[in-house]
């Protein structure tokens, strides 16, 4: 739980900056479970807004290895303390107020405010010292409470959980993006996978304050659970930023003409960035007509499949409704004219059926779907695709397991991935399709390759 109070006046406006009306109760799904947003007091005093969790420990299992059979995965403290699975929650409640946006009140979000946060169950094994150490530079006052295990048990000693109150004069989106990188720091058992997309969201969060603050260090160390070559790339990354804003600070010193000015450093693009980039850099190359994308998520490479001229048709299909709710968003579907939504169209389905929506297309693009499919289900998805649907190209794209050693992390990217195989394994497998289903193939790496383990991800494109 976590509880968000100001005594701004009028307190209520609270619900504008958060974008939920205090009157109601809020749910927001999120893949482990379902997060509420609720108002337990709102007047023009005082106005408090809680977080609750309520994790799924079904859900959370659910194609996970690792500790399979261990009861501890059903039972543990995950849906009671302020985790990385509450962090999730936060980002996904409340997006709009994390962004600093509020079309309501937008001068008073970006207004400092008094606001009091309350995280009664904080998981910190690091104890109250480093909490202070954390917060107080950030202009907060820290209150901060650890009670014995059991007062019963004087021997067990002090609880690894914290009950921590912050007070200050603070802008609501900056607390937020404090706690959106203060928690899963504070917690050593985060479910998810660590990769560069961590390294992004911390360096756009920490923008404005994570820079000077007097624990960076240890903040980005637990924050990319202590692997060191993400912690490289995120400082070489906030360098880029800080080269930039010394630049445009120097620009505005000295009045110097913005062409004669040291161009700023260009931002680095996550490996799911570059991936796109070059599957968009094929369909440029194959000037296809129509575009099929199978598994398209929440449409990020659509978005930039729109920029293509040329394309006339494109089609989006995926098995999860929640996944195409959100490309409709992204692709702004719901306000568009009769054209582009003539042009650009999302379809419900799944990759183990035949289906005739999916024939005729100039270029399929599969961009890491397959390992998302257990293994003895992959010749259902093969006769769908290359047999049925038979697009003239299909770009594929699948993680390279090997390269997972650079990341010093055994065990899969994903907590969805079914497997994740090797540049040989992935070779053979394409080889197995082009001869069945007479496509040729040629495979590339994609992403910065490493000597020994290679790329990141393989590509391959198969021709019919
Ligand atoms: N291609 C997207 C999303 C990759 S995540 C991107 O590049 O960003 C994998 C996607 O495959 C998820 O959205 C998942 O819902 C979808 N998926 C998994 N199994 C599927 C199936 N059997 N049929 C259709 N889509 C599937």
């Amino acid at each position: 739980m976590i509880l968000i109070s100001t005594t701004h006046k009028p307190a209520t406006d609270l619900g504008y900056l958060l974008h939920k009306n205090p009157e109601r109760t809020h749910s927001v799904d999120v893949s482990f479970g379902q997060a509420f947003v609720v108002f337990p007091e709102a007047n023009e005093d005082r106005c408090t807004a809680a977080l609750l969790l309520e994790v799924d420990s079904v859900a959370l299992v659910r194609g996970k290895r690792g500790d399979r059979g261990s009861l501890s995965q059903y039972v543990n403290d995950r849906g009671y303390c302020a985790s990385s699975y509450a962090t999730v929650a936060l980002r996904s409640a409340f997006a709009t107020a994390l962004n600093g946006r509020c079309k309501e009140r937008p001068d008073l979000a970006q207004q400092a405010i008094p606001l009091e946060i309350r995280i009664p169950v904080l998981p910190c094994a690091w104890g109250p010292s480093k909490v202070r150490s954390l917060f107080e530079p950030l202009g907060y006052e820290v209150d901060v409470i650890q009670k014995e295990l059991d007062p019963e048990f004087p021997d067990w000693g002090m609880s690894p959980y914290l009950d921590l109150t912050l007070r200050g004069q603070v802008v609501l989106q900056h607390a937020l993006r404090h706690l959106y990188i203060l928690l899963p720091a504070l917690d050593s058992k985060k479910h998810y996978y660590m990769g560069s997309e961590e390294v992004q969201k911390l360096v756009a969060k920490g923008e404005g304050w994570l820079d000077t603050h007097p624990e960076r260090g240890w903040i980005m160390r637990t924050y990319l659970g202590g692997n060191r070559t993400l912690v490289q790339e995120a400082l070489e990354q906030l360098a880029n930023v800080e080269e930039s804003l010394l630049v445009e600070a120097q620009e505005a010193e000295s009045e110097v003409a913005p062409d004669d000015a040291k161009p700023a450093a260009e931002p680095k693009l996550s490996l799911h960035q570059v991936r796109h980039g070059r599957v968009i850099e094929w369909v440029r190359k194959l000037k296809p007509k129509s575009l099929l994308d199978l598994g398209c998520g929440d449409g990020k490479l659509l978005r930039e499949v729109v920029k293509v001229p040329g394309v006339d048709r494109i089609v989006g299909m995926d098995v999860s409704y929640f996944s195409l709710e959100r490309a409709q968003r992204r692709l702004r579907l719901e306000d568009a004219g009769a054209r582009y939504k003539d042009r650009v169209q999302l379809i419900h389905g799944s990759l183990m059926y035949r289906d005739r929506r999916l024939e005729g297309f100039d270029v399929c693009t599969i961009v890491e779907v397959i390992e998302h499919m257990d293994l003895p289900r992959l010749a259902a998805f093969e006769r769908v695709v290359f047999e049925y649907a038979r697009p003239k190209t299909v770009i594929l794209t699948t993680p390279n397991r090997t390269y997972n050693a650079v990341y010093e992390f055994d065990g899969m990217r994903h907590d969805d991935h079914r497997f994740e195989w090797s540049t040989e394994e992935f070779e053979a497998w394409c080889q197995s399709v082009g001869d069945r289903f007479g496509y040729q193939f040629e495979i590339e790496g994609v992403g910065p390759a490493h000597e020994s383990y290679g790329s990141p991800s393989n590509l391959a494109v198969f021709t019919a």
